[in-house]
């Protein structure tokens, strides 16, 4: 007989784990919190769009949708960084033909709706998940307006229900799970560049911009309306802190001194300080991911982390992949599945965390540094001549499915090696030598 799966949260993973499971031949039942995003798109200031790179292709592809996802998607080719006069450098992310995508979250969130309702998933909104009973695989759900109590028993439940999960929290309280949340110094604040004439760029489409500034750093990605949406990542206190941006000159002085192009193309910059949130960030670490054959975390409930990598959706996706690849093995064996699945993605979650930190330092800091910036043309060169031997760690991460873990013991054992390589006398100047590549060689 079919099994019947209830999960909790209908956000970006929760709408894709829902598709596999029915595809599965699962019986899937969705429980939301928020009111149905397609009947009132709710952006408030949190218009974010993401990042898509291959592993959440891959899980995409696995699921079927990916030609639909591609639709909505536009594909970045480089880095385009943003000095202090406003001059321009630009990094490509890879080789030719390796990108990654810019998708907007309420459009992607929506489409993965549709797609799971379409397959047979039911959805149901305003049900906020309140209480979990782990031993008879039970949710209680309050209906958000008319507080209705509701209990939903099935063969097993998902929390897919973000960073500050019910269904985690529960985990924790009555099964004394590790858990751990970390909020960083900085917090963001989202601003939009505008479309131009008839919904033209005022800005390389193709290109992540970044205006990075040591401590602190603005971002913007397309949208595929014309205009790009940008995050301010700023320390919470401090020199250059959102702390010190209240008043109109104050955030206007800010921004025309610090980032100056950008300022030049948002006329409205203090109306949309107002209007946006100042939102935190966070990092989640728990363990173990699941309860006996009863229950598991996916997503931002067993991972969040600080979106410096663009991965956090991604490694969503992947856990949904490997979740379903997890009962083709163990034949929909639960008790097996879930035990390797918390083993085998805990190790993964870690590495993302790892991941996403040292981005943070390498995007707000390094990508302003000439010599990182040459570090990376060499690391580049040697690879393409030994593919074999060297994959720089941001293809490792974006261009593809090498666990996070494995991405990031290998990617620090490289940076060592380029350290000494950066050392080398004149390096500027002998870089392209042949005895630059021999030398990486002969530390390997
Ligand atoms: P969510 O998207 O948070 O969805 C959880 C859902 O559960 C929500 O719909 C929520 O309403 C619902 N819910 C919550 N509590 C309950 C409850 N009690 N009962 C019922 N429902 C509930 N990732 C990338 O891969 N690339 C990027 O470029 C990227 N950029 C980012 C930029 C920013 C500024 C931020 C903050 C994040 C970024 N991320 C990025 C991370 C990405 O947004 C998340 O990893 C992703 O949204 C996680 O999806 P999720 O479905 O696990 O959680």
């Amino acid at each position: 007989m079919s099994k019947e799966i209830t999960i909790v949260g209908a956000g970006l993973v929760g709408s894709l784990c829902s598709l596999y499971m029915i595809k599965r031949g699962y019986k899937v039942n969705v429980f939301e919190r928020r009111k149905d995003l397609r009947s009132e798109i709710i952006t408030a200031g949190k218009s974010i769009n993401l990042a898509l790179s291959t592993r959440g292709w891959t899980a995409l592809k696995e699921a079927g949708v990916e030609s639909e996802v591609m639709k909505i998607a536009i594909p970045v080719h480089k880095r385009t960084m943003h000095d202090l006069k406003g001059r321009l450098t630009d990094q490509p992310y890879g080789n030719e033909g390796e990108c990654i995508y810019s998708v907007s979250r309420v459009k992607m969130n929506v489409l993965l709706m549709n797609l799971a309702e379409k397959n047979g998933a039911k959805l149901y909104f305003n049900k906020k998940c309140i209480d979990v009973d782990f031993e008879k695989s039970a949710v209680t759900f309050e209906h958000t307006e008319s507080k209705k109590i509701q209990n939903i028993k099935s063969d097993f439940l998902i929390g897919a229900d973000g960073a500050f999960s019910v269904v985690r929290k529960q985990m924790v309280d009555k099964h004394k799970h590790d858990y751990e949340y970390n909020e960083i110094d900085h917090d963001y604040k989202e601003l939009l560049i505008p479309s131009g004439k008839e919904g033209s760029y005022l800005l390389d489409k193709n290109a992540l911009h970044i205006w990075p500034r040591g401590e602190f750093m603005l971002m913007a990605l397309a949208n595929l309306d014309g205009s790009f949406t940008c995050t301010l990542f700023a320390p919470k206190k401090g020199k250059n802190s959102f702390e010190g941006l209240n008043t109109k000159k104050e955030v206007e002085d800010y921004f025309s001194s610090i980032f100056p192009d950008f300022t030049e193309l948002v006329p409205d910059l203090y109306e949309q300080w107002q209007s946006n949130p100042t939102s935190t960030l966070g990092i989640v670490r728990t363990y173990p991911w699941h309860i006996n054959n009863t229950s598991l975390l996916i997503g931002d409930s067993a991972h969040a982390t600080v979106p410096f990598y663009g991965q956090g959706m991604n490694c969503g996706f992947e856990d949904c992949r490997i979740f379903n690849a997890l009962l083709d093995d163990y034949n929909d064996d639960l008790q097996s599945c879930f035990k390797k699945y918390s083993e085998i993605r805990k190790p993964n979650g870690d590495g993302v965390q790892d991941l996403s930190m040292h981005n943070f330092i390498v995007m707000r800091d390094k990508t302003a540094d000439p010599m990182f910036l040459l570090q990376k043309k060499i690391e580049k060169k040697f690879s393409n001549l030994y593919p074999d031997k060297w994959q720089p760690l941001y293809s490792m991460v974006s261009f593809t499915n090498i666990s996070y873990s494995e991405a990031w013991n290998i990617g620090m054992k490289q940076e060592k090696i380029m350290q000494e390589i950066m050392q080398t006398p004149n390096i500027e100047d002998v870089w392209d030598n042949d005895e630059i590549m021999q030398k990486i060689n002969s530390f390997l």
